[in-house]
């Protein structure tokens, strides 16, 4: 095993070394992380709902009802009617006339894109775009034209030459989840248009958090009808586990008869199916919490405006602060954890060499008192790294 050693001290030299830390109780705006109480400033769950009462009541009931496993793929025994109920919501938040789970919004995007393109079709693929949209298309074997981030007039020039392909897949996240920005979707939806593209969005960041009725980036733009192809994840805002393809009736049906993501893997158990229903009945009932996910994000983007930090503009409820250095940003999340907070950096693989950051997310349940804590946090140890 010394090819591994070598390998992981070279990460450790690069300041690129992952480790796992310790976390106790649930996901919560307050949590315990490596035995030390601090306030959860990197969790995807948004609106605070992996801890609400509803979803762990309807996660308990379903164990009861239905037991722990779902015992083998959909296809075979394992398609509980739960199933059918949660693809029916999703459909309808999403705006589409059907909808079909994954078991993760990994495994979705390797199924669909793998399922709908191949040998001489073509995807065209944001620069940042999740590492499973990545995945997915080195698997599809279709020829992948990835353009600048967001920038239309290179998609516009490379779609132009690209009239030889059968099948065009264009795809696009719909927050880039590292970034926090929102995809320029009138403009995507224009070009997939003139040029015979099916569009497909990843709205594992959207979903929940944009929108009137949290649809998501269809939503937020009023285009849920122009995308072909929108998918989205139960594991973030929506507190649960899971993931979901959302588009009309033949694609979902194409989709179960080729994802092998689907095909070949076992149906999602019944307390996870049952969380994710229950989060879209929050969803739909507490629709506060969407509004005070929005003002706590405007509160501290307003906040971190005032200090002389670089940071991505956007309304979404992931912050970045640029760092660039890998080491430095590290440090930087260290010593914002001694002080009680819990501020992840990202480093490559997961963004571009020289690009490393915290990426700052907040969260419904987050307090104005905590956010302003955090905002002084970040004040103090900035100015100590030399950085403001
Ligand atoms: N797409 C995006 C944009 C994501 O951020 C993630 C999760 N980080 C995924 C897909 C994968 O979702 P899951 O965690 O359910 O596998």
């Amino acid at each position: 095993m010394d090819v591994f050693h070598d390998q992981l001290e070279r990460l450790k030299k690069t300041g690129l070394y992952r480790t796992l830390r310790d976390v106790k109780g649930p996901q919560s705006a307050t949590m315990v992380i490596d035995g030390r109480n601090v306030l959860q400033f990197s969790s995807n769950d948004y609106l605070g709902l992996a801890n609400h009462p509803h979803l762990k009541a309807a996660a308990q009931e379903a164990i009861e009802n239905f037991g722990s496993g779902s015992g083998a793929s959909r296809l075979v025994s394992g398609n509980l009617e739960l199933n059918d109920k949660l693809e029916k919501k999703i459909a309808d938040l999403k705006g589409q006339e059907s909808g079909l789970l994954f078991s993760t919004g990994y495994m979705a995007n390797l199924g669909i894109i793998h399922a709908i393109v191949g040998e001489g079709d073509a995807i065209f693929s944001d620069q940042l775009n999740h590492a499973s949209i990545v995945d997915a298309c080195r698997m599809s074997k279709a020829d992948t034209k990835v353009y600048p981030h967001k920038d239309m007039e290179a998609l516009e020039e490379v779609l132009r030459q690209s009239g030889r392909y059968k099948q065009k897949l264009l795809v696009t996240d719909g927050v880039f989840s590292m970034d926090g920005d929102i995809a320029p979707l009138p403009d995507l939806v224009n070009l997939a248009d003139r040029h015979g593209c099916m569009l497909m969005v990843d709205d594992a960041h959207a979903t929940g958090v944009l929108g009137t009725n949290g649809g998501g980036t269809g939503e937020h733009f009023g285009l849920e009808d122009k995308i072909d192809i929108s998918m989205g994840t139960f594991g973030k805002a929506l507190g649960g586990f899971g993931a979901f393809a959302a588009g009309d009736h033949t694609l979902c049906l194409f989709l179960i008869n080729r994802a092998r993501s689907l095909m070949f893997t076992t149906g999602l158990p019944p307390a996870v199916i049952a969380s994710a229903l229950a989060a879209l009945e929050v969803l739909e009932a507490e629709p506060a919490l969407r509004e005070k996910l929005r003002a706590n994000t405007r509160f501290f983007r307003q906040g971190i405006e005032k200090l002389p930090f670089t940071t991505i503009k956007s309304e979404t409820p992931i912050v970045p602060l640029l760092i660039g250095d890998a080491d430095l940003t590290m440090r930087m999340g260290e010593m914002l954890f001694e002080k009680g907070f819990f501020m992840h950096g990202i480093r490559p693989p997961a963004v571009p060499l020289g690009s490393s950051r915290l990426r700052i997310t907040i969260m419904a349940t987050h307090t104005e008192e905590q956010l302003e804590d955090a905002l002084n946090a970040l004040g103090e140890v900035g100015k100590q790294l030399g950085l403001i």
